[in-house]
């Protein structure tokens, strides 16, 4: 089949070593006295304001970090959540539910305060959140609570828990009321960007189902807008892994022929309404893919003279400056702009876990977080360079990120920024108010409750990582100055740049023994050319097969031996026509 892109596929290293990476970011790291002193101040200014924010308290963002998933009651919750979110009729849902809650002895009875069915988040109440002990199942977890409270108010508190959570990170649960929801498209108030929820579409059928929400919620969206210019439009954020059943590597030939036309038929209804639209970022192994689909797309004759096409990138891969400059090679080759969202990324457990498991050399991510801030800021750099190629869009609730790109961006056009609804409210609340010229996104997820999991999963981590910049900035202990550290600060030096308690994939299982090693099919077997692969004559290491000259003559010759064997023999011998013994 021919290839639907004329542009040339993208082509980086997919997991190379941090310390190469860090040494070149350390390097143009520093700023001057005076504009660190800026971002101080500005950094300072949006934390105190986090922590002034009243709503914080008994709020959702309370109950998240209670419920982290780190916590054995927040994964117990999770596990009852999924339950109640797959389960597609209550009455089932509820036999389902009674079904694990009510395996043990439990003893019914009701609960002493009725505010604890009006809020979930006293749920803590009583409990101790500690982490998950050896041996402890998140069933075994659920179980004692509905001991100590009683199965009916387990139940309810989760569907109260899911209710809350729901309506706190999901603007509506369709479009219309999702834009009812919305404040008013108007100069002074922040603009949006919808999200559909859905992702990992299984079957067609689902593809279709995410296509049609897609293509209604942008009519919606277009008829609503008023009649500004790119960039103060609204937009729609779109999953690729939501429109086709198999976007993996290893259908790439199928995805190309199927998916690309199904991105430019969304892109041409974006398009009729000058909206923005923007592909979202998802895991590693589907990038190069991904950027195949989008480069195809955003090829398509159809949609010059648009300028609302857009992508994110992940600044935890280690890719991400290679996917910067290829986004603006493919713009440069089209005469046309494009709008970038710069993200941390959203999958970092999900990549670790699958490195490990496939056995790779090393990570497409980094391990230490510090790495992936100072990994932002040097592409946010490089975006703000790309200007007006490029329109970065910086999607962050990092007061101290924020604060930098700021310092970076020398005025406050040219760009905007993005933060999650539910999320960064007090942050933008300042900012708003201190930089009124400043532009920013909000971006609204819309949908049922049935697809708002794995959605719900990324933000229960990001709110409950003792590493993430929400936790650390609500908790009124840690010092202001603790949380103006600089990235480059932390890494100190190249050698720092892996975390020490995350080995190498291949070193899981150390000093055991090594990791199995697999095949990663997303990425292409970049550096190494076949050339060298020949030279080598062995695949991961193992001279597993023998690369043979085209023009030599291969004979080969088969024989079926049949004899009894105490055990399995060591080898075969040939010893001549005709003749073969084992050898012992
Ligand atoms: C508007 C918007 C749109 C978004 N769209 C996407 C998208 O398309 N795709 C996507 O993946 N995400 C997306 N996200 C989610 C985004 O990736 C997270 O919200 C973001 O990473 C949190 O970053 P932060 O600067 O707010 O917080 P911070 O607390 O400063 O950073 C947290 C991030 O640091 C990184 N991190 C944490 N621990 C480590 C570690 N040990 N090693 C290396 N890195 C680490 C992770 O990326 C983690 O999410 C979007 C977010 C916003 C606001």
């Amino acid at each position: 089949m021919k290839d639907p892109s004329p542009f040339p596929s993208f082509r980086a290293p997919y997991a190379p070593d941090d310390r190469v990476i860090a040494a070149r970011l350390l390097e143009t790291a520093d700023l001057s006295a005076e504009q660190d002193a800026r971002i101080d101040r500005t950094a300072t200014r949006l934390i105190e304001a986090i922590r002034a924010n009243d709503d914080r308290l008994g709020g959702v963002e309370d109950m998240l970090r209670e419920f982290a998933l780190s916590t054995k009651e927040g994964l117990a919750l999770m596990v009852l959540a999924e339950a109640l979110l797959r389960v597609p009729d209550a009455r089932t849902a509820d036999q389902f539910i009674e079904d694990k809650l009510g395996q043990g002895d439990f003893v019914h009875h009701e609960t002493k305060s009725s505010a604890f069915l009006v809020n979930a988040s006293a749920w803590a109440l009583g409990m101790s959140a500690r982490v998950i002990q050896p041996g402890e199942t998140p069933e075994g977890t659920i179980g004692r609570l509905a001991k100590r409270l009683g199965v009916p108010a387990v139940r309810a508190a989760t569907r109260q828990a899911m209710r809350l959570m729901g309506s706190h990170f999901v603007l509506g649960e369709t479009i219309e009321a999702a834009l009812a929801r919305a404040e008013p498209h108007s100069a002074d108030a922040a603009r949006y960007s919808f999200d559909m929820l859905g992702e990992g579409a299984r079957t067609a059928n689902d593809a279709e189902r995410y296509f049609n929400s897609y293509a209604s919620a942008i009519g919606a969206i277009g008829g609503t807008a008023d009649d500004r210019p790119l960039p103060d439009r609204p937009g729609i954020s779109v999953k690729l892994s939501a429109l086709h059943p198999r976007f993996e590597a290893v259908s790439r030939e199928r995805v190309m022929k199927e998916l690309v036309p199904r991105l430019i038929d969304l892109a041409r209804r974006a398009k009729a309404y000058d909206l923005n639209f923007t592909v979202d970022a998802e895991e590693a192994d589907r990038l190069e893919l991904s950027l195949d689909v989008i480069a195809a797309a955003f090829s398509d004759a159809s949609l010059k003279g648009w300028d609302g096409f857009g992508l994110a990138i992940q600044a935890y891969q280690k890719r991400a400056r290679a996917v910067i400059d290829y986004t603006d090679d493919l713009a440069r080759a089209l005469s046309r702009r494009m709008m970038v969202r710069l993200v941390k990324g959203a999958y970092w457990d999900s990549e670790i876990k699958r490195a490990q498991e496939r056995g790779l050399d090393d990570y497409p991510v980094f391990t230490r977080k510090a790495m992936t801030d100072l990994n932002y800021i040097a592409c946010a750099q490089r975006l703000l360079a790309l200007r007006p190629r490029l329109f970065p869009q910086f999607a962050t609730h990092n007061a101290l990120t924020v604060a930098t790109v700021l310092e970076l961006a020398g005025g406050d056009s040219g760009f905007e920024f993005q933060r999650l609804h539910g999320m960064g409210e007090a942050l933008y609340a300042q900012l708003g108010q201190d930089r009124p010229e400043l532009a920013y996104r909000t971006y609204a997820p819309v949908g049922s409750h049935r697809d708002l999991l794995a959605y719900l999963v990324r933000r229960l981590l990001e709110n409950g990582a003792n590493s993430s910049f929400v936790a650390i900035a609500a908790d009124d202990n840690v010092p202001v100055a603790t949380l103006l550290r600089r990235p480059a600060e932390i890494i100190g030096t190249a050698d720092n740049a892996r975390h020490p308690n995350i080995p190498l994939p291949r070193d899981l299982f150390q000093p055991q023994r090594q990791n199995s090693r697999g095949m990663e099919f997303g990425a292409s077997p970049f550096p190494e050319t076949r050339r060298q692969m020949i030279g080598r004559g062995s695949l991961f290491g193992v001279s597993g097969y023998r690369w043979i000259p085209a023009k030599s003559t291969v004979h080969l010759r088969y024989w079926a031996v049949l004899a009894a064997a105490e055990r399995v023999p060591e080898a075969l011998v040939w010893t001549g026509e005709n003749n073969v013994h084992f050898e012992p």
